[in-house]
């Protein structure tokens, strides 16, 4: 089913969990085992993030320091692949615009039609540190919302090749920031940035993560103003440790309430029970607001947001 059935067909509060492909080398055995554990709970869906590959040094056995590119997490597709046939669960494979070709992106999409996947997450990804245009203009989409118009076309039946083939059918969606993109001048830049994505076919959008539900009742209040009109999912995150309380504001450009940084500092042993009952009040007060299909960033963590899902 695509997401946006899912959501549409939302009577009861529905929840949809973020994974990571295991690292090179890791095998699957782990992340099959977190899906499991989801598989337990009925998830709505999961999505699959995605990495661009990024350059290393390395210096050889003779001292001689050697560059390469090397990517941490390959297989978002093919773990979508088991999310979707193996447990039947629908699976969302996040695509990045930087550090893939428009071709690979093209070949992706179809690799991911095979698989019976039909929800992908159209996003930019973060600045590349090689050059992956390999000198040839226009090979990569610079933008969401142009990653968002290539998949548009391709459901048209519009490939790269101007050749007319079977149109290949995905519900996308795409991401946003109640607190500002860090690259954002303004909200409201940001906004008009957002509206270009549903402009292009994004039919419903997943937040960055949030500490404060305010700041995501204030975000999706500015998007119906600006007439965005598609459901706007939160993305919630559990704070599993005290260094988080400064790396994720570093890393994800968001605000850390100061009662939240005020409980952990005064009992920073409980931070798991600390972290688990900020979420759950998250949680409670968008379903009381009527906020029904809420997205869950694991890390690959299941056991405590689960703890959490089980009490709710
Ligand atoms: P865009 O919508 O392209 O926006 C990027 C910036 O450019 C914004 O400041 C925007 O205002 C501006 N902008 C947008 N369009 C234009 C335009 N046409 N001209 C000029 N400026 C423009 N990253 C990963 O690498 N892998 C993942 O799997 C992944 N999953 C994510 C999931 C979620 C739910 C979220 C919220 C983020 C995720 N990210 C992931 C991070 C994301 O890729 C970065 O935050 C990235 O910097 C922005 O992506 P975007 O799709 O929102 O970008």
């Amino acid at each position: 089913m695509k997401v946006i059935e899912h959501i549409n067909n939302t009577v009861n509060p529905k929840f949809s969990y973020e994974i990571l492909p295991p690292q090179k080398g890791e095998g699957i055995t782990k992340i099959i085992d977190v899906i499991s554990q989801l598989k337990a709970y009925d998830p709505a869906w999961i999505n699959v993030t995605s990495h661009a590959s990024s350059l290393i040094k390395e210096k050889t056995s003779n001292g001689e320091e050697i560059k390469r590119v090397y990517k941490k997490r390959p297989g978002t597709i093919s773990v979508c692949g088991v999310i979707q046939n193996k447990f039947g669960i629908d699976a969302v494979a996040h695509m990045l615009c930087q550090g893939f070709t428009r071709e690979e992106t093209e070949n992706a999409l179809i690799d991911l039609s095979y698989l019976g996947v039909e929800n992908v997450l159209a996003l930019r990804g973060d600045n590349l540190n090689y050059d992956k245009e390999l000198g040839q203009s226009k090979r990569t989409n610079s933008y969401a919302n142009e990653l968002a118009c290539q998949i548009h076309d391709i459901k048209r039946g519009k490939f790269l090749d101007n050749t007319e083939y079977y149109p290949l059918d995905f519900c996308v969606g795409v991401a946003s920031y109640p607190e500002k993109h860090v690259l954002s001048l303004d909200t409201d830049t940001d906004i008009m940035y957002l509206k270009k994505k549903v402009a292009a076919g994004a039919e419903y959008i997943i937040t960055q993560m949030f500490f404060d539900n305010h700041k995501y009742y204030e975000f999706v209040a500015k998007c119906r103003e600006a007439r965005i009109d598609v459901p706007i999912i939160p993305g919630l995150k559990l704070l599993k440790s005290v260094k988080q309380l400064q790396i994720l504001p570093e890393i994800f450009h968001i605000g850390m309430p100061i009662e939240l940084q005020d409980e952990v500092n005064s009992a920073p042993e409980h931070i798991i029970e600390i972290g688990q009952s900020w979420l759950k009040k998250q949680v409670y007060d968008l379903l009381e607001h009527g906020v029904n299909n809420l997205h869950f960033f694991l890390m690959n963590d299941a056991k405590n947001i689960l703890d959490i899902v089980t009490k709710i």
